[in-house]
């Protein structure tokens, strides 16, 4: 029996092949979370499950921009932008959801990062800060104030769902040891750091909760 309330949900962050061992994005460790994510998930009557998404030509791909690798930053209209390897291209194995992710009850699966000039590390607002993916509007329809986020990867995608919950005016936590972080250039300290200035809950372990 779920022990959370249905207008709490648990948001489960970009578990997808790519994103684990193996995979053309790896988040080191991040298959280690799948378990805890089950468990977790049994916990929550409203599971959303987020998938990134992307053309095969996305301008957040490295690939699209000659002469430039994964991890340099480039300028585009909305503002800088970490290119990667290309991952997670829609409709292919690698941006499956982990097949050990066991979440029959999960509501929604919500898509992001398909249009292909604007990336979308958020689940909520894409990365022009002004497109969203709708998921605001499923959330309010259904009376739901609190969001518990985990997943891949902690710095990137967890965080900025998170920092966008709060923009929409829900109580958000993150769980750590059922999200793995990439760390480049200090992005983990930094989004912990924005994340608690915005008034994120952290807790360590699920029990916490
Ligand atoms: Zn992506």
């Amino acid at each position: 029996m779920p022990d959370f309330p249905a207008t709490t949900a648990l948001i489960v962050t970009d578990v997808q092949n790519d994103f684990c061992p193996g995979g053309a994005l790896a988040v080191p460790d991040g298959d280690a979370i799948v378990p805890v994510v089950n468990a977790l998930a049994r916990r929550f009557a409203t599971v959303v499950l987020i998938q990134d998404w992307h053309p095969a030509d996305h301008l957040s791909f490295a690939s699209q921009h000659p002469g430039r690798a994964p991890l340099e930053t480039v300028e585009m209209p909305y503002g800088p932008q970490i290119l990667w390897p290309d991952h997670c291209v829609m409709g292919t194995p690698g941006a499956a959801l982990h097949p050990g992710l066991d979440i029959p009850h999960a509501a929604l699966i919500q898509r992001k990062g398909m249009h292909r000039e604007v990336d979308s590390y958020s689940a909520l607002l894409e990365a022009d800060r002004k497109t969203r993916t709708g998921l605001d509007g499923w959330l309010a329809a259904r009376g739901i104030r609190s969001v518990v986020i985990c997943g891949l990867a902690t710095d990137f995608c967890v965080a900025w769902t998170a920092l966008d919950a709060r923009r929409f005016g829900l109580e958000v936590t993150v769980v750590e040891e059922a999200s793995r972080a990439i760390d480049t250039g200090g992005s983990l300290a930094r989004a912990w750091a924005d994340m608690e200035a915005a008034g994120v809950r952290r807790v360590l372990r699920a029990e916490e909760l």
